[in-house]
């Protein structure tokens, strides 16, 4: 048997490996791409978001990867690489559902909340269609010169002084594979975690959560009561990740544009264990029968997959690199599906990987920056952690709901600014989780938020989140008169210029070069 030695050897080819596995390859390192698998199939995280597209867009453009291009939007996906298939996302979409009552009129919109990312369909964002996505990704980079091997069982690491040696099989023929560097792109509980024994950690601020998810065929439309009568929304309320939110839990709604929805629960355990996910297609219907307006939208759907049960969603990995390795953020720890964090996540940790094997490659300082990405990496894990641990928390009190996720959306919305302006520098971590200012508010919120609350503490907590997100915030959601409806404007971004340091002109430019064009009067005004 002989071993094939890689200077990067990554392990997991969803799109996190693939696109690590390309850049890799593009600084001119030898690469071997493992996967347990064959694509394409079937996996689960499908909805991406300005934040993450843009990262996509960043990592295309600094590795040169113009084949990634036409994944950063709809438009150009449209134009470009159809025959992958994908959905449109303008936005998120939340509706709050009382158990066994249907979605009743909501004039005043106050079991809503439409926060729009996209001005129009052609910079929209989509959801990613991961058959198809990671295969094209996987092919690109064998094309690159990646040496891919699927359907291969890993079945043990060891560190050695020059890096580290991994064992396994392909079809009952043994492999040996030496590198100097591996990268676990396999997802929570993955490769490395399990081979060198990795501890678990729990997140302290976080309920235990179960998932049951599946694709599905012919789900109908969102009935009428879900719409405002007369009232234009700022994006066609569908077009979105759709949340609908219940006491204990979620439902989510992504669809795509080959006829396939994926959908999925996430939920606290007392309220998975009453459903019994662990039934699968069951207790799914029992969570219909619950929620009459969503037992209408998939009257005739039938499951395209078998079901899928996750019984504990979060995971962190207590060790995230050693001398010779680290995982992605996605294989050192995974929170909920909830505000689509696993993919800005992901793309971070790409970058900062990426950023290690170009700056610190053999180098002395490499251990320190390896701590470094380890440190970061957890930060953000927790941070999210404990905003969306308070959402849990919150899910039977809307209105706070609604205030808790505006951190979410103030501080991605600023850091993807930020970036496209070029001042990174101004939000370099998932939820601000480094700014001093920020970070600290978050944390008391979310710890509030979790407590027992008077309609008056709830009110004021609001108030507070909205004060704390004012100087951060470029998408008008602290102005309260939108009533939960956050169209995407350039307006806003305007107004917002100075808290970003920036001119008019560099908004008009960044907004230009974003395709985000053709300002309507205000804007211009705003300009001058
Ligand atoms: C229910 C659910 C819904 C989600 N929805 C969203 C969402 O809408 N938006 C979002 O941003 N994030 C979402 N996420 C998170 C998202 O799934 C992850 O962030 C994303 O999939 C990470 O991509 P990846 O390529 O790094 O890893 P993965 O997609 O996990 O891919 C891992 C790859 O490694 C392979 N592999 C595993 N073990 C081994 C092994 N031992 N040897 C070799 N190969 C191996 C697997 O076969 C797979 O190909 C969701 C997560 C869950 C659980």
């Amino acid at each position: 048997m002989s071993t094939q030695h890689f200077q990067v050897i990554v392990v997991g080819s969803g799109f996190g490996g693939s696109i690590m596995a390309m850049i890799a390859a593009r600084l001119g390192f030898s690469v071997a791409l493992l996967e347990r698998g064959r694509h394409p199939r079937f996996v689960i995280g499908e909805s991406s978001t300005p934040l993450a597209n843009l990262l996509l867009e960043e990592i295309a453009e600094e590795y040169d990867l113009p084949f990634v291009r036409p994944l950063c939007k709809w438009g150009t996906w449209q134009e470009k690489t159809q025959h992958l298939a994908c959905g449109l996302k303008r936005g998120f979409t939340f509706f709050h559902h009382d158990l066994d009552r249907p979605f009743a009129p909501d004039p005043d919109r106050r079991r809503q909340l439409l926060v729009g990312a996209s001005p129009n369909d052609d910079i929209a964002d989509t959801h990613w269609y991961r058959p198809d996505f990671d295969h094209y990704l996987v092919r690109q980079a064998q094309e690159l010169g990646v040496t891919y091997l699927d359907e291969i069982q890993l079945t043990g690491a060891t560190e050695t002084t020059n890096g580290m040696h991994l064992a396994g099989n392909q079809q009952g023929e043994s492999l040996e594979f030496t590198g100097e560097f591996v990268i676990d792109a396999t997802g929570p509980r993955g490769f490395l975690h399990r081979a060198l024994g990795l501890r678990e950690k729990s997140f302290a601020a976080l309920p235990p959560t179960q998932a049951l998810f599946s694709h599905f065929t012919q789900v109908g439309p969102l009935p009428d009561n879900f719409r405002a009568d007369g009232q234009v929304p700022p994006y066609p309320v569908e077009q979105a990740a759709v949340h609908y939110i219940f006491p204990g839990g979620w439902v989510w709604v992504l669809k795509f544009n080959n006829g396939l929805t994926s959908a999925g629960v996430a939920a606290t355990d007392p309220v998975a264990n009453a459903l019994d996910f662990r039934s699968g297609e069951l207790a799914w219907r029992k969570l219909l029968k619950r929620l009459p307006s969503l037992a209408e939208i998939f009257g005739s759907a039938q499951a395209a997959v078998p079901f899928i049960h996750q019984p504990r969603i979060a995971f962190q990995s207590e060790v995230v690199t050693g001398r010779h390795w680290a995982l992605l953020p996605s294989a050192a720890g995974m929170i909920d599906p909830l505000l689509s964090t696993g993919f800005p996540l992901t793309l971070l940790g790409v970058q900062r990987v990426a950023s290690l094997l170009t700056t610190h490659w053999q180098r002395p300082s490499l251990p320190s920056a390896l701590d470094e990405y380890a440190q970061i990496t957890a930060l953000e894990l927790e941070t999210t952690a404990r905003l969306v641990g308070a959402l849990y928390a919150t899910m039977d009190r809307f209105d706070l709901f609604k205030d808790l996720t505006l951190l979410y959306f103030a501080a991605a919305s600023f850091s993807e600014t930020a970036r496209r302006l070029g001042k990174s520098h101004l939000a370099d971590s998932f939820l601000l989780c480094q700014h001093p200012g920020f970070s600290g508010q978050l944390r008391q919120f979310c710890e509030t938020a979790c407590q027992p609350l008077s309609a008056d503490e709830a009110e004021r907590l609001g108030q507070s989140i909205r004060a704390a997100i004012e100087p951060f915030d470029v998408a008008g959601l602290t102005d309260r008169s939108r009533q939960s409806w956050y169209p995407a404007l350039a307006t806003d971004l305007y107004r917002a210029a100075p808290k970003l340091n920036a001119s008019a002109t560099e908004i008009a430019a960044m907004l230009h070069k974003c395709g985000f064009d053709s300002p309507p009067a205000a804007t211009a005004r705003l300009r001058d």
